[in-house]
């Protein structure tokens, strides 16, 4: 596969996507962040009701045609990697819900300048597809796990999955797939799994993130109120109150995890300050949700209709400079592009079509 290729693709006509030191050609936005990942968002739909998500009946799933087809897909990532992008993330609603994604996979590891393949997915249809993800060099899944109590996990997913989840975590790690698992904090609801789920890292060499809870759950229920009971600083005490010292790895440009070690534990634990936002300054991504929507901001409403675009003709060309465009004008962070939303609350919106 063509994951290590260097692009030699060139610049658009755009003073500020070059570099002289770059290997090929890097877009930066208007406060010096480079374009690096894009998270795409595969479908809206999903086998699980995650509480924190969407509704216990699921959201309105749009209808299929309004779903970007996997050759937009391709078109538009392929474009993206000529402007900086190396990194490809695959989300949802859940990934494995869409027909033919492997072989999807497959192309998009093939355009050249990714680098990086990876997924977001809930793990309940992962792991029969395990060695073919091997196969095609992904390297690293983010693996969605928020209890190992088979009656909390059914209660928060409202499915009753736990046992297929953990059958995929097996299957990864067997692969020698790097896991990275992903548990949101949610007051009232899984405060007890929390040190069992850290605990994992003790024995297994996985990363046990866990996430502010943030209010993008498809109308589910109330926001979450900005004083947020579970924030990170609240998380970090609980874990080392129980767990011992955490020790601090410092962090890369563009992580969203504060990362720490504890001693004997293979694995380690990030705390993501999803709602809090800190770590906006050197946020390198976008996103394009199921539907084609730009998103140079989680918390942005959408900057670009590229569905519309792309299917009323646009030139690789338009697309380029409206891609090119919409990053050079980010907002600086979350609460920047929170306040430029229309009025409706973030509760409006489902993770589920974000990707998260
Ligand atoms: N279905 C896949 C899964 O659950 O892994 C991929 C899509 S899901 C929307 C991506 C990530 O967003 C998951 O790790 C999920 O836990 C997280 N997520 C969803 N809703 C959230 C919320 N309200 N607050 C914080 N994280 C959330
Ligand atoms: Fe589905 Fe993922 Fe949302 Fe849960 S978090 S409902 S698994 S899209």
């Amino acid at each position: 596969m063509a994951l290590s290729a260097v692009s030699s693709a060139s610049a658009p006509d755009n003073p500020s996507v070059s570099r002289e030191a770059t290997p090929r050609p890097v877009l930066f936005d208007n406060h010096d962040r480079p374009l690096e990942y894009l998270r795409l968002a595969v479908t809206d739909r999903c086998n699980l009701r995650c509480f924190y998500c969407m509704p216990e009946e699921g959201i309105k799933y749009l209808p299929k045609q309004e779903l970007l087809t996997y050759e937009e897909m391709l078109r538009l990532t392929g474009l993206l990697a000529g402007l900086g992008v190396r990194k490809v993330r695959l989300t949802g609603g859940e990934p494995f819900v869409r027909r033919d994604l492997v072989p999807f996979m497959a192309r998009l590891s093939e355009l050249p300048g990714i680098e990086e393949l990876s997924l977001t997915t809930n793990g309940v249809l992962t792991a029969p597809h395990v060695p073919e993800l091997a196969r095609l060099g992904v390297r690293t899944v983010n693996l969605s796990l928020d209890t190992l109590d088979r009656a909390r996990f059914a209660a928060i997913t409202r499915r009753d999955e736990l046992p297929r989840v953990l059958d995929t975590l097996y299957a990864l790690l067997e692969a020698g797939i790097r896991v990275k698992i992903n548990a949101v904090v949610m007051d009232g609801q899984n405060i007890e799994d929390l040190l069992p789920l850290a605990e994992l890292t003790r024995e297994l060499p996985v990363e046990v993130r866990f996430i502010e809870e943030m209010p993008f759950n498809g109308g589910s229920h109330e926001a979450t109120p900005a004083t947020l009971p579970w924030n990170h600083h609240r998380i970090r005490e609980h874990l080392a109150l129980n767990l011992g010292e955490l020790l601090p790895v410092p962090s890369h440009p563009g992580d969203t995890a504060s990362h720490y070690t504890v001693a004997g534990h293979q694995g380690r634990l990030g705390i993501i300050a999803a709602y809090s936002r800190t770590f906006c300054g050197t946020c390198n991504r976008l996103r394009l949700t199921a539907e084609g929507g730009l998103k140079t901001c989680l918390y942005d409403q959408g900057v670009l209709d590229l569905r519309a675009m792309l299917r009323t003709g646009a030139s690789d060309d338009d697309l380029i400079a409206a891609l090119s465009h919409a990053f050079r004008h980010r907002a600086a962070n979350g609460f920047e592009a929170e306040s430029q939303r229309p009025l409706h609350q973030l509760n409006f919106e489902s993770m589920s079509t974000i990707g998260g």
